[in-house]
Order: C-alpha cells, then structure tokens, then sequence
C-alpha cells in the first residue's frame, strides 16, 4: 500500500507548482512535497518582473520579435506566439487572486486598468512590459500563491519532502534503479520525509514536475540551495526525453561580496539607466553591442567574463549613481537595503558585481500542454523545455513562461481525469533498502559536490573549448562512479540525493556542449565562435537508453 494515494502529486511550490496545484485542487486531490519550506524556491527571489504586453505602444507581435531574437534561431514559434497571447490574461488572473504590482497612478474598483502598470524595461526588450512589484515580484507571487495553497481543502502540503525517484510502471523494486520502454508510464515517486529520514510513496493518477532550475551545479549562481536539477535527473532516470542542456544563462551582474550569498543585481537596474565600468571607472559595454548596457544577458555576460579574464581583476561595477537617490530607493528598496547592510550605498558608489549561472534554459521536453513523453508525468517551469527560450531567455518571460504552462498543464490534466484514461491502479514497490547502512563518510559527498561545481565552472562555464568538455566528460564520469558506489551502500539522505542529481545534469549539460559545435545563444565555444544554421539549427535531445 502507498503511504499517499493522491489525484495528482506535485513536486515543487514555486510558481509553476503552486498555480498548477491551485488550479487542478477544484476537482481533485491534489499533494504537493517540496523539499524545504514552501517559500524556498527561485521564484521566491525573483527581482525584476514579468513580461508581457500591456503598454499602448507595444504589441503582441513586438514581444515575439524580441523573443525570437534573443532565442538566436532555436525557439518554437508557435510555443512563443501561445505564450505571449496568453500573457495578459495570466498576469490579470493573479492580480485577482491578491498579487500587488506597482502602478504608474492608483486605481479605483477592479478591474484594473492595465494601462496603469509601472512597466520597466530590461535587456532584450525593444518596449517597457516589465509587470513588477517593486524589485520583490517572485516574493509577492509566491506570498499569495502560498497563501492560496496552505488554504485550499483539496491541498495537502508535504513541507520539507524531497523526491528522490519517479515511479513508473517497470521501477524495478532495487532502490532507485529505474527502468523504462518509452511506452511507460508514471505514477507517482518516492519521497524522503526530512524529519523522520523515512521514504514514502506516493501513488498519484498524474504527476508534475515542477522542481526550478540547476544553478547549483555552478560554482556561482544567484540560485537558492534548492536548485540542484533535481526534476530533470528524476525525468532523464525514468526515461523521459531532456533537451537543450547547454543553454545555462549565465546573469551578468551577482553581488561581488564575501558576505553575500548569491544575490542577484537586477537587470532592471541596467534597464533604468545603469552602467558598467571597468576597474578604472571606464564604460565598457559600447566595444561590445551596439545596445551597450542593455545587451543581451549572454552578452554582457561574456563581455564582463572577456573584461574580468584581460585585467585579472575580482569584479566590474554597476552604477547607478547618477540618478536621483530618491528615484532609485524607491524603484529598487530591495537591493539598496542589502548592498548597505554590506556597506555599500549604490545611490553614491558602484556596486561590484560578477556574472553567475542563473536560469536553465533547457529541460524535460514537453508538448504545448506541458507534457514529457512519460505518460501521466508533466512538466512545468525552470525544469521543462518548452521550445520558449530556444537559445536564450528573454529576461522576464520565464515567470511568464510558468505560469501559462501551468494553467495549460492543469486544463489538460483535468481533461484526462475527466477521461479516466488511466491504467488500473498499480501498487508500487515499497522503498528497498535493505543492506544499506548509515553513511560513514559525508567527506564523499561534501568533496565531490565541490569537486562538480568548480569544475562546472572553470571547464563548462561562460566560454568553452574542446579541450575543456572533454577534460570535464572524463572528471564527471569519475566522479559518477563515486557517487553510483556510495548510493547503493548507504541510507539516502538529503545532500546525497542532491549530489546525486547534480552529477547528473553537469553529465547531461557537458554531453550537449559537446554534441553542439558551433556557437549559438548561451552556448559558447572557441573552436566554432560563429552561429552555424547549416548544421545545427535544431534542439539537442538526449534520452536515457532503454536498460532492459
Ligand atoms: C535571483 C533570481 C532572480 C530572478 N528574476 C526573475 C525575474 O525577474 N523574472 C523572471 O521571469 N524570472 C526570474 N528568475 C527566474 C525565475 O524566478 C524562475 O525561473 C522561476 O521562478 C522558476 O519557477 P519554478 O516554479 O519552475 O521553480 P522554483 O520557483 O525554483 O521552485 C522549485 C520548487 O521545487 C522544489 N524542489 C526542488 N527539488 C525538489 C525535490 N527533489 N523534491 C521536492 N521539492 C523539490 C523547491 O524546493 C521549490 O519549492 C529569477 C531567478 C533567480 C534565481
């Protein structure tokens, strides 16, 4: 038996995970396990806004254009043209669930004039469609959709629950290892419950993804903890098609200070009037793009990378001090108050800032309603790839990107449930650990989550070569090794089963930069500087081989 029996089960509470959840707890059951607290999640940290396309002056087709551009040739149209109609609706639909955005004068009674939005500007965008809610948009979300959740009757919240596997129909009863035609199906996965070390099942009719990105594979990334690719793992072990992997969007512009962990300087601060600066004070970004400080992220990413590797310095500056010290306390509360807690007041002095790895353009495969090609499991979010962001993501529409997937994946999840097309109800195996110990050497784990993450970093970063991947390949394929021996031997528990997902996507990431030789979007490499169309003008797929 089970330990849950649920309608759907949803792993993840950032916004994809949440908005689904909300929407599908109307006519089912509905469990969601996420691994910490419900508010751990990028979407949490989310600065800048959502895009989309409100302002007179702009159009749906404006939107799109930018889009296509920023993906460099590898977005699915009709995925992009779906999303950007969609936008409007999406962002009115959570300003009526409670969300606040800043607007330009208050309104009266709902609804609200649309016209009234604050809207920014952000690189990569040709109007002003930022939706925002000062510099705390993801909080403000995920505050209301939190909300909306821990009250919904039909929610069952497992805080604190991480998924170490899915199941499917062929999960053999050996702990973890799980086999798969690509005819299969899911049904649900086993969680840890944090607390009590115990591992559960739970048996679910549709599962969905929504575990967020990999940053964490990264030596620095503005991610929070949680994002270790735990969903693409779990979908690439349960035979599900992953895509696009080499398309790691690197933010220019993190916090330089060893007091600060991750934190991200918004790209609105550019988008405001911000520029960088070299050492000596001297605008860089004109040798670079025609569009200067409003480049694409890629861009200004590896021009900050070329600026940093000429003059050996730690950091570049963002400044921001030649506007009104009103005007950007009040635009950006957030990020002043944190850069003075360090000591630095960005009214007045640059801020030092590095690039880090920030969002994961590639993911799971789905369709246009959210779903992989493993019956009954969806996904939606950082972890999927839809076909939206191509190469590159438009800052801004990955929010956007959620939200109108979720709302798909939860009007096609309700069709199959009214369908009933489901297969008799199976018992999953229970979770097999017998023989396995307590871990006696946490150094293995801590040494080698290190060891992938620099490497990571040095070998598969911003500007790749050959010679780097390969040396790479061989580290993870080690390192793998290592891992695979230790998690047969010993109880799972937590930071093992991160580092085990990590191993994997730094594989799957290393395995599409290599296949990719030309250089296209985010993926850049020495060997093939120039975009080639020819060639590769396709997505990269990987799909783990049947076991048998
Ligand atoms: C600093 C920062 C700023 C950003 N700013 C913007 C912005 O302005 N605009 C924009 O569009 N995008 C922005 N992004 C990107 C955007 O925030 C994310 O892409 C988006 O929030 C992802 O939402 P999600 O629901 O897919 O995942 P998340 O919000 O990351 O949620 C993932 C959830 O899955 C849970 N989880 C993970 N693994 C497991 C597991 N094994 N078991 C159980 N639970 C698990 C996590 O705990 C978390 O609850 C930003 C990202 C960062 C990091």
């Amino acid at each position: 038996m089970p330990d849950v029996k649920t309608d759907i089960l949803v792993i993840g509470s950032g916004i994809a995970g949440l908005m689904y959840a909300i929407k599908m707890a109307d006519i089912a059951s509905v469990a969601m396990v996420t691994k910490k607290e419900a508010m751990d999640s990028s979407t949490n940290l989310a600065q800048g806004g959502i895009a989309s396309v409100f302002a007179g002056t702009d159009s749906f087709d404006l939107h799109i254009d930018d889009t296509l551009a920023s993906g460099d040739g590898l977005c699915n149209r009709e995925v992009v043209e779906r999303v950007i109609k969609d936008g409007p609706a999406r962002i009115t639909e959570l300003m009526q669930m409670g969300v606040h955005f800043n607007l330009r004068r208050q309104v009266g009674a709902e609804p609200v004039d649309p016209a009234a939005f604050d809207l920014g500007r952000e690189g990569g965008h040709c109007q002003n469609r930022i939706v925002h809610a000062h510099d705390m948009t993801g909080q403000e979300v995920e505050r209301v959709l939190v909300a909306h959740a821990r009250n919904h009757p039909k929610i069952t919240l497992y805080e604190n629950h991480m998924a170490i596997d899915l199941i499917t129909q062929s999960t053999r009863m050996k702990r973890g290892l799980v086999t798969t035609t690509h005819e299969d199906f899911c049904c649900g996965a086993y969680v840890l419950e944090r607390s009590t070390n115990k591992v559960k099942t739970f048996a679910a009719k549709i599962t969905l993804l929504a575990t967020g990105g990999a940053g964490k594979v990264y030596l620095y990334t503005s991610n929070p903890d949680i994002a270790t690719g735990d969903g693409i793992a779990m979908a690439y072990r349960a035979g599900a098609t992953v895509a696009n992997l080499e398309f790691v969007q690197f933010h220019p512009t993190c916090l330089y200070h060893p007091a600060a962990k991750n934190f991200l300087i918004s790209e609105a601060v550019r988008g405001e009037g911000g520029v960088l600066l070299d050492e000596a004070g001297r605008p860089f970004m004109g040798d670079y793009d025609p569009q200067k400080d409003l480049a694409c992220r890629d861009v200004v990413a590896r021009a900050i990378d070329t600026e940093l590797k000429k003059s050996g310095a730690d950091s570049v500056f963002l400044d921001i001090t030649h506007k009104k010290a009103e005007f950007v306390k009040e635009r950006f509360p957030n990020i002043y108050a944190k850069c003075l807690s360090l000591g630095i007041d960005i009214t007045r002095q640059p801020i030092p800032v590095v690039p880090a790895a920030h969002y994961m353009c590639g993911g799971v495969v789905t369709d246009i309603q959210g779903r992989s090609d493993v019956h009954h499991l969806y996904a939606v979010g950082e972890t999927a790839c839809t076909g939206l962001h191509g190469a590159n993501r438009l800052a801004s529409n990955s929010l956007l990107e959620a939200l109108v997937y979720a709302d798909a994946a939860a009007k096609q999840s309700l069709e199959d449930l009214r369908a009933g097309a489901f297969p008799p109800p199976l018992a999953p195996p229970a979770w097999d650990d017998v023989g396995a110990t307590d871990s006696d050497e946490i150094i293995m784990v801590t040494h080698n989550w290190d060891e992938i993450r620099r490497m990571m970093w040095n070998y598969v970063g911003i500007v790749r070569s050959d010679k780097r991947l390969e040396r790479a390949r061989r580290r993870i394929e080690a390192v793998q090794n290592e891992i695979r021996d230790y998690y047969w031997n010993f109880k799972v528990e937590p930071d093992l089963i991160e580092l085990r997902n990590l191993a994997v996507v730094a594989e799957l990431i290393i395995k599409c930069a290599q296949h990719r030789k030309e250089s296209r979007g985010l993926h850049y490499t020495l060997e093939y500087p120039r975009r080639d169309d020819q060639r590769w003008l396709k997505d990269t797929i990987l799909r783990r081989p049947f076991l048998g």
